[in-house]
């Protein structure tokens, strides 16, 4: 099962996609103080600055704090564990077995392939993400060179994220509702995007200076029933016309005004990463315009199947949604 903000859909995943958006905006705006979901779809391009203040101090991550560096073995780093949702760094320093043909070498985790990229000091990088839906666990952590053969196998622990579970109820009106052709594919394109070229580089920026009341990882029902489906993403309580910055550099893949995601603006950070912004009332940039972190690449808005204003942020690792909180762990959650 496919769905909301970033995952190819499949019929039955549209649906979910739907419900999954509208699970959102109610737990959002549950926080906000009880908006009713029965309020109208807003009109798209409707985002007016608020004129919040906007003094807070930009949030940035802080590098390697959250991602354990692990024990080198055999000039391999790997960490020992990882949470559900999120990524694991693997780091070849000896390079001797990869030789740079063709391809640097892979890295297997759980059914899932990350490829190793060459960065600046030398050394090779896979970023491995783990799915939500893995079962926690004792893993085989397979590291391939160049001729595909084996290198070394590693003992990983997948920790559980004790992601929580929210039912919701689902207005009928979602279940008309249909993207604008292409809206999905060119999404499911971004996800799957892993460009050689790397643009970016930590420490990430939060898109916005808000508070976070929608987390990662939120396993949904509606209307009492498990849709298989989850939240893909963070919300960030943005007022509307709040700027919305690029997290780090990379090449404007999507920017358009989509019917389901509403404005929406896809990142290619290269190396496998990409991130999308969703909901903007107005765009910023266009595809194919290469952004640096920190420039504005739209304003937050409540387009699409949002009730209201905010910003959904995600972040794909080689074809997978997972936590943005594990770059930016600093976002406050919203009180
Ligand atoms: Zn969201």
């Amino acid at each position: 099962m496919r769905s909301v903000w970033g995952a190819g859909l499949g019929k039955a995943g549209v649906f979910s996609f739907l419900t999954g958006l509208f699970a959102v905006i109610v737990i959002g705006f549950g926080l906000m103080g009880g908006l009713a979901i029965s309020q109208p779809p807003p009109v798209p391009g409707n985002g007016v600055p608020s004129g919040a203040s906007v003094d807070r101090p930009v949030v940035t991550g802080k590098p390697n704090e959250h991602f354990p560096v692990g024990v080198a073995a055999s000039g391999i780093q790997v960490p020992g564990s990882v949470r559900q949702g999120e990524v694991l760094k693997v780091r070849v320093n000896d390079l001797s077995r990869f030789a740079r043909a063709s391809s640097n070498g892979t890295v297997t985790l759980a059914n899932r392939k990350a490829e190793l990229f060459p960065q600046q000091d030398g050394s090779l990088l896979a970023m491995v993400p783990v799915s939500v839906f893995q079962t926690p666990g004792s893993y085989a952590l397979k590291v391939f060179d160049p001729g595909d053969n084996l290198v070394n196998t590693y003992k990983v622990t997948i920790q559980d994220a004790h992601y929580r579970t929210q039912n919701v109820t689902v207005s009928k009106t979602t279940e008309g509702l249909q993207p604008l052709p292409g809206e999905l594919e060119a999404i499911q394109a971004l996800k799957d995007t892993i460009s050689a070229v790397k643009y970016w580089s930590e420490p990430f920026m939060s898109p916005t200076v808000d508070c976070q009341n929608s987390p990662f990882g939120v396993k949904r029902l509606h209307n009492g029933i498990p849709t298989g489906d989850y939240h893909k993403g963070v919300d960030l309580r943005s007022p509307a016309g709040r700027p919305i910055h690029a997290i780090s550099g990379g090449k404007v893949q999507i920017a358009r005004m989509y019917r389901l995601h509403g404005g929406t603006v896809g990142l290619d950070h290269g190396q496998g990463i990409g991130s999308i912004y969703i909901h903007m009332s107005r765009l910023n940039v266009k595809p194919g315009d290469m952004v640096k972190k920190g420039d504005v690449i739209g304003y937050v808005g409540s387009t699409g199947f949002a009730t209201g204003p905010h910003l959904h942020w995600g972040m794909y690792v080689s074809g997978l949604p997972v936590n943005p909180n594990q770059w930016i762990a600093d976002v406050p959650k919203c009180r």
